[in-house]
């Protein structure tokens, strides 16, 4: 977005939002399970038009191994934004907020998940946002712990995300691109059902302590309806899957895996680094 594309105001004298949303409303949000052949779980999320798309693999074998934890799995989360998904072509190279940005959603997710039970393996998170329309971190965590579940991996709960706002003074759920640039702060937040706990709260802006208190209030309470969104989601993908696709799957085909894994990691490769 260019500055020549700045709302004169984000909130309008009917008191909407520049998109035609009431400052409580979400944006249209369509999630989809097990969208990826490779993966041993995927999930895609549109929000507006943030569209982002997960993959998992795992528990695996984990490189490089002095990253290794004696007693559970390591999370490793990667987020990324395609070159393509922004106005202003993005830099392949991992930037420093994408970099933050992994840590945010692993320290997010890792609550929800059983690690411990497989301790020295690794659970891979891909996270790539096709297109960015503000509060990608937090559609990230809403796919990515869709894509968990998809793969098999032990879960407590799913972990669903939202970000809230302030422009002109008014409270906003789920900012878009511009609301997040031009307004007053942002607080995207992700919760545990059904206790609601906290595992992502963070704060860009300035916010008065009931501003703050509202804001988690509302984040809290989208967040339910978020969880709903994501179970319904799960279940449809169960639904449409025949019993005939997991029996496709036989003994032969991992036998090829082990072969090939052999092959493709030399003794270099599994050397420590
Ligand atoms: N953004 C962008 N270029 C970048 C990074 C971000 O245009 O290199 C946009 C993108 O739409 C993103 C928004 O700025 O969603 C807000 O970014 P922020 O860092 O607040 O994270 P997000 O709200 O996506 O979690």
């Amino acid at each position: 977005m260019s500055p020549d594309d700045k709302p004169d105001n984000l909130i309008n004298a009917e008191g909407l939002r520049v998109d035609g949303r009431r400052p409580d409303e979400l944006r249209p949000v369509e999630m989809k399970v097990g969208v990826l052949k490779q993966a041993d779980g995927s999930a895609s999320i549109r929000q507006g038009n943030t569209y982002i798309l997960a993959a998992v693999y795992g528990p695996r074998e984990l490189h490089p191994r002095h990253l290794t934890l004696n007693d559970r799995a390591y999370l490793r989360v990667v987020y990324r934004m395609a070159t393509f998904s922004v106005p202003d072509r993005k830099r392949p190279a991992p930037s420093r907020r994408e970099r933050e940005i992994s840590m945010v959603i692993a320290n997010a997710l890792e609550p929800a998940l059983f690690l411990e039970e497989f301790p020295r393996a690794v659970v891979d998170v891909f996270i790539q946002v096709i297109q960015a329309d503000g509060g990608t971190r937090c559609a990230s965590i809403n796919a990515a712990s869709l894509a968990l579940a998809d793969a098999g991996i032990p879960m407590r709960t799913l972990v669903p995300s939202v970000a809230v706002g302030k422009a002109q003074g008014t409270l906003l759920l789920d900012l878009g691109d511009a609301e997040d640039k031009y307004g007053e702060g942002d607080i995207p937040l992700a919760t545990l059902p059904p206790q609601d706990d906290i595992t992502l709260l963070q704060q860009d802006g300035h916010f008065t302590k009931e501003e703050l208190l509202e804001a988690i209030e509302m984040g809290v309470t989208a967040c339910k309806y978020m969880h709903e969104l994501q179970k319904e989601a799960l279940k449809q993908a169960y639904a449409k899957r025949r019993p005939a696709d997991d029996a496709e799957v036989d003994d032969e085909d991992d036998d090829d895996y082990e072969d090939d894994l052999e092959t493709d990691l030399g003794e270099s490769d599994l050397e420590e680094e």
